[in-house]
């Protein structure tokens, strides 16, 4: 059901059906598969996706496929799969602007017949200088009064292959000193031999996306085409080619604001360089704003609808705080994830008067607000492990975690006492000598003292080694520049931790979920994992540590 109110473009389309301009809504989603889908199309498909579902109506996916040059198959495959992945479903409506190639291309010589369009020979450059400025009008091409019967036959051989590339466009012929610069004779049709991985080498000559696009919809019979608001300055074109063309429905387009990120780049460009020079292992790699990073990473795509919604939809740019998106993540996981314990960085510790061999069992919960999430054994012994950073050897006043002669609390274990530090030649801290407490079992003590923390910990046989990979914002830079992305890089953006220790049921957990390590932030399985030698990336830390 629609939340009334809940956007300006929700209430247009409540608006519509109220007023029977539609009986039925039809919205798309139209990426160009030039590369992988990021946090700011989430908002798009959430939006289109969404208003289909709110208002029973239904949206397409429509691959806006109009530039092979930089178009993969691979790309296809994974927007259908992130859709998916975010919750969202097109049924049996996958649709491809190339299939529209043909009408395209006959109402391209229907524009020129009415005298709407020419074959212009001028460069790419030419054209560019002659469009004008803001300032300055256009200059009509040199090619502009050429004859009907000229501009088809040109047309025609452009399709045929007979010109090279750039030699020839063909333009709309509208204005060349309309204020709007979108309206002064914008290229429909470019010459461009390349091989298409849909129609293959059956075209020379494709569409311009202002072309393709506002025609894609009116055949598909969408009725609220919504784009981002770069698109603002070309509504004009769109509807003027609307009125010229033979369509058979009239989409009206609106726009919202596209989603910014703080320390964070959303431009297909920059990521798809971020991937060809090795800053980041892949589209996938967990730093990477897009869905598919986002997944591996471990993030919910409930948290991330959860996001787009709180966002909102507005009709003015703006820069969210990345601190928004992780709170809603930590929101969720906080509820479903499970807790286990790991040491990510270990230090050894020995108990020494706890006897040689024996091995205890104990009882930890999986999840303190939901006791249906039950409970799970885990060993103690006279060997442990802890992190190194909750010990110290000379602490300062306020901290309350191992020193020696000081005494602290193993979760769901006992009260441990530092005696004795073991140091290797560097002289660093190696191995800790503690006692334990055995009438503090389950973490009181009869006598009522008290330790001020609460620490985690493994046994050292029965835990299993890992690597655990951390981390933190791919740019350093609040607002990392997108001309000159790679000096604004954060060099620590990955911190990988090779000598992690586990519990050995987390090891054996192949299942995907994301588990909360106590005090250390949610983590998940990564497909690097090898038998022996599984791979953990952290999710997110437990508290904002950053961006405050
Ligand atoms: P880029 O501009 O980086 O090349 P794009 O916007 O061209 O990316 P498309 O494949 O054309 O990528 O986008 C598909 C849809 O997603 C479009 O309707 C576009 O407006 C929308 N979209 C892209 N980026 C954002 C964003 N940051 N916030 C909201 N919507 C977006
Ligand atoms: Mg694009
Ligand atoms: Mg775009």
């Amino acid at each position: 059901t629609a939340e009334a109110g809940s956007d300006f473009i929700r209430d247009i389309v409540q608006a519509d059906l109220s007023s029977k301009r539609h009986s039925r809504i039809v919205t798309r989603f139209p990426p160009e598969p030039n590369g992988y889908l990021h946090i700011g199309h989430a908002k798009s498909i959430a939006l289109n996706f969404g208003i289909a579902q709110e208002f029973a109506g239904k949206c397409h996916l429509r691959f806006d496929d109009t530039n092979p040059t930089k178009e993969e198959q691979e790309y296809i495959d994974s927007i259908q799969a992130d859709v998916h992945w975010l919750g969202y479903d097109w049924g049996t409506d996958l649709y491809y602007a190339s299939d529209y190639f043909d009408r395209l291309y006959d109402w391209a010589e229907g524009l020129i017949k009415a005298g709407d369009a020419y074959v212009d020979d001028q460069s790419q450059e030419e054209i560019r200088i002659n469009r004008g400025t803001l300032t300055e009008p256009g200059k009509n091409s040199p090619f502009r009064g050429r004859t009907v019967e000229e501009n088809l036959d040109l047309f025609r051989r452009m399709k045929t292959g007979e010109f090279p590339n750039g030699s020839r466009v063909l333009r709309a012929k509208i204005d060349m000193t309309a204020g709007n610069i979108n309206l002064r004779d914008p290229v429909l049709y470019r010459i461009l031999h390349a091989e298409h991985p849909r129609t293959g080498t059956k075209w020379s000559i494709y569409p311009s996306y202002d072309y393709a696009h506002g025609q894609s919809d009116a055949i598909e019979g969408i009725t609220h085409s919504i784009c981002t608001l770069e698109f603002e300055d070309h509504r004009p074109l769109y509807d003027w080619l609307l009125e010229k063309l033979p369509v058979p429905s009239k989409p009206r387009q609106y726009e919202f604001a596209r989603l910014n990120l703080t320390y964070t780049l959303l431009s297909k460009r920059v990521l798809t360089q971020l991937v060809r020079d090795g800053h980041v292992s892949g589209w996938d790699d967990p730093r990477m704003p897009t869905i598919a990073g986002l997944k591996r990473r471990g993030v919910p795509p409930a948290a991330v609808r959860e996001f787009v919604k709180r966002i909102g939809v507005a009709k003015a740019n703006s820069v969210v705080d990345v601190g928004m998106l992780e709170f809603c993540i930590r929101e969720h996981l906080n509820k479903s994830a499970q807790r286990r314990m790991a040491v990510l960085r270990p230090l050894k510790v020995v108990i020494e008067n706890y006897p040689e061999g024996q091995v205890e069992e104990l009882e930890a919960v999986n999840h303190p607000d939901d006791p249906s999430l039950g409970t799970r054994k885990i060993s103690f012994g006279r060997e442990l492990y802890i992190e190194r950073d909750d010990f110290m050897e000379n602490p300062p006043k306020k901290f309350f975690r191992l020193s020696p002669g000081h005494e602290v609390r193993l979760r769901y274990a006992y009260f441990v006492k530092c005696t004795g530090v073991i140091k290797n030649s560097a002289g660093e801290v190696v191995e800790l000598r503690c006692t334990y407490d055995p009438a503090t079992k389950g973490g009181n003590a009869p006598d009522g003292r008290k330790v001020k923390a609460t620490m985690h910990w493994l046994s050292a046989k029965d835990s299993v080694p890992a690597e655990i990979r951390i981390y933190n914002q791919l740019f350093s830079n609040p607002s990392p520049s997108a001309a000159n992305f790679a000096a604004d890089l954060n060099p620590e953006s990955l911190e990988v931790l090779p000598d992690a220790r586990i519990e050995p049921s987390v090891a054996s957990n192949n299942s995907g979920e994301v588990m909360q390590f106590e005090r250390q932030g949610y983590f998940v399985r990564d497909k690097d994992s090898a038998p022996g030698k599984p791979v953990f990336n952290r999710t997110i830390g437990l508290r904002d540590t950053f961006a405050k």
